[in-house]
């Protein structure tokens, strides 16, 4: 099998193995996602759902209803408490990865910005990246 990136919470309890490249890659200023995160934003890496492979005994699975109305299921680390990936049941073909768990950082390049109407004032956002106010490709 080709592997495209590894991965891993903080501790190492929980890895993952993606095997192709993303789709696309950005950031969500959204709230949960600033709360899930404890940050101003979650860089999210999106895969075709069954090309990543989460693995170890200290996945735990939360599920909320998201912004969409629609549920969001989030996987993270029961030992150390790092958000890993999540499905939205909105995009049902894809899983995201949250970036910043990626063993090699230089794979994560950025696309665009989402939800940015929630955006914290002291984030600026590069000129050259797409932005949205709302979800991908909102006005
Ligand atoms: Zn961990
Ligand atoms: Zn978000």
């Amino acid at each position: 099998m080709t592997l495209f990136a590894t991965g891993g919470c903080l501790c190492g309890a929980v890895r993952y193995d993606c095997s192709e490249p993303p789709l696309m890659t950005g950031a969500c200023h959204c709230r949960d996602c600033q709360r899930n995160s404890g940050s101003a934003f979650a860089t999210l890496m999106i895969f075709k759902k069954g090309s990543v492979a989460v693995s170890g005994d200290g996945v735990s699975r939360f599920s909320h209803t998201g912004g969409s109305g629609q549920s969001v299921e989030r996987c993270f680390c029961s030992k150390c408490g790092s958000p890993v990936s999540a499905f939205y049941e909105v995009t049902p073909d894809f899983t995201v990865i949250f970036a910043g768990t990626i063993d090699d950082p230089s794979l994560v390049r950025p696309q665009w910005n989402i939800y940015t109407a929630g955006k914290q004032p002291w984030v600026e956002l590069p000129p050259h990246v797409k932005s949205f106010a709302g979800g991908y490709g909102s006005e």
